[in-house]
């Protein structure tokens, strides 16, 4: 054996301190969100009632690009974090690449994904400002169970509506919402008219993100000192994932590496951008030719075939319009099990980078996904999450063409989640169930017609 280290851990005192914004870095700002009525650009007012009013100005800001993260978060933060950085040595010898892959460990968290990083700040931000209630939607139950958790810690109530397929498929991310107490229903659901509207038109509906964030928009602002919380898309969101990747560059710098290549797979774009951010930053500032991948099913590719275009981030069609690359918010995604990744549309920040060039965008089929998710159980011990299967087939494909080039790259992923809750969908991919998802161009276009002019 040689000693090589495998795993790169910060002592607590290292933690990051800040979170990054990337906004203010960017040559090109993302567009403004629209108030969907007047179609003016929105102001953190305009969305004070909705958001904790902190999360507001941060989702706006662009001057900032460092950002305090509270005494609080940090405290809590610690209960998981600093996640490990592993070189994935297992894998690169079962692939026999000559390259060097490494992977963020977000798994490790309470809950199990990336997503605690977010919640714990917006419960925090919530509480501050004394509010009492909060709501979100959920696909798999990663955010809803980070979030259900995150208002335990600060006494919040959490009522979260989970896409119902999820909540069919994943039985036991319910069950571990309602261990950390939150009030858990499927959507779409006849508790609000959001859910009554689309049961009517379509009775056997299996919900969507989008579906599920008209419910929760709707309970909060009906239900009095309520707010909302949403898992990704928005910047806040992905501010507060930067965590991951601020981290990540001081322990690359304990290897003694530098990235050449950076992969996220990619729902709404918080954990792509989490760990792609503060690396993009040398891109932006000093010119560094470090590529970055999204990693996204060819299911729901909103980056790799949709269009930029001023959409909802709904389908009911409450959120403000966001400049986004969507498949239009009526876009019913297929039913893969990487529920985290089934969204019709990308964040605003990931999309004006993506049009910048400053990254690049990689669809993957189903099969594919879990046949690296097993190689890759197989050869470093964990069991990753359907979502997270993506950014590892990302990284298996350019680590096969370093075998054919020579090149020695260095490939970091996010491992964004594990998939021990996620048993059921593997049991599928075994017994020859799942399918990859041929989309055909017309159903994608009848989709992109009904948004064109929103704006
Ligand atoms: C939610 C989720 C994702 C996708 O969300 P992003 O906002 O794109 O990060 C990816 N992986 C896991 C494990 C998730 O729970």
């Amino acid at each position: 054996m040689s000693t090589k280290q495998k795993r790169f851990i910060l002592p607590e005192d290292e933690i990051p301190k800040f979170w990054y914004n990337i906004q203010a870095d960017m040559k090109n700002k993302p567009m403004p969100p629209l108030n969907p009525k007047t179609k003016d650009p929105l102001k953190p007012e305009d969305l004070y009632p909705l958001f904790a009013k902190e999360l507001c100005h941060q989702e706006l800001d662009m001057e900032n690009a460092w950002i305090e993260i509270p005494e609080t978060v940090r405290e809590y933060y610690k209960y998981w974090r600093s996640t490990p950085l592993v070189r994935a040595y297992g894998l690169e010898k079962a692939l026999g690449t000559p390259a060097h892959i490494y992977f963020k460990n977000e798994s490790v968290s309470p809950i199990g994904s990336h997503k605690l990083n977010s919640a714990i700040a917006q419960a925090y931000y919530c509480k501050e400002e004394g509010v009492s209630n909060i709501t979100t939607e959920t696909g798999a139950g990663q955010w809803g169970a980070a979030l259900s958790y995150a208002a335990k810690v600060f006494g919040l109530e959490a009522a979260v509506y989970q896409v119902k397929i999820s909540y069919n498929q994943k039985p036991y991310r319910r069950s571990i919402m309602q261990t950390f107490g939150a009030q858990v229903t499927p959507s779409p659901s006849m508790s609000t008219r959001a859910g009554k509207d689309i049961l009517t038109k379509t009775p056997n509906h299996q919900g969507s993100l989008g579906t599920a964030i008209s419910e929760a928009i709707e309970l909060a602002r009906t239900t009095p000192n309520c707010k909302y919380t949403l898992g990704s898309v928005l910047s806040h969101v992905t501010l507060h994932q930067t965590i991951i990747g601020l981290e990540a560059e001081k322990q690359m710098e304990m290897a003694g590496e530098y990235p050449d290549i950076v992969i996220g797979c990619f729902g709404g774009g918080s954990n792509f951008g989490g760990i792609c951010f503060p690396f993009m930053r040398h891109t932006i500032k000093e010119g560094r030719p470090t590529r970055f991948i999204a990693a996204e099913p060819s299911s729901c590719p909103k980056l790799t075939r949709g269009k930029f275009e001023y959409d909802y981030a709904d389908e009911a069609g409450y959120t403000p319009l966001l400049p986004m690359y969507t498949l239009g918010h009526n876009f019913a995604p297929a039913n893969i099990h990487a529920g985290g990744l089934r969204f019709h549309g990308a964040g605003v920040i990931v999309s004006q980078l993506l049009k910048d060039g400053l990254m690049e965008a990689m669809d993957l089929p189903q099969l594919e996904t879990f046949e690296c998710g097993c190689l890759f159980a197989q050869s470093e011990g964990i069991i990753p999450a359907p979502e997270s299967c993506h950014a590892i087939a990302a990284a298996v494909r350019e680590a096969k063409k370093c075998i054919e080039t020579g090149e020695e790259k260095v490939i970091l992923f996010n491992l964004s989640g594990h998939g021990l809750i996620d048993m059921a969908s593997y049991d599928q991919y075994f017994a020859g169930n799942l399918v990859n998802h041929e989309l055909k161009d017309e159903d994608i276009e009848k989709n992109l017609d009904e948004i064109r002019n929103l704006q």
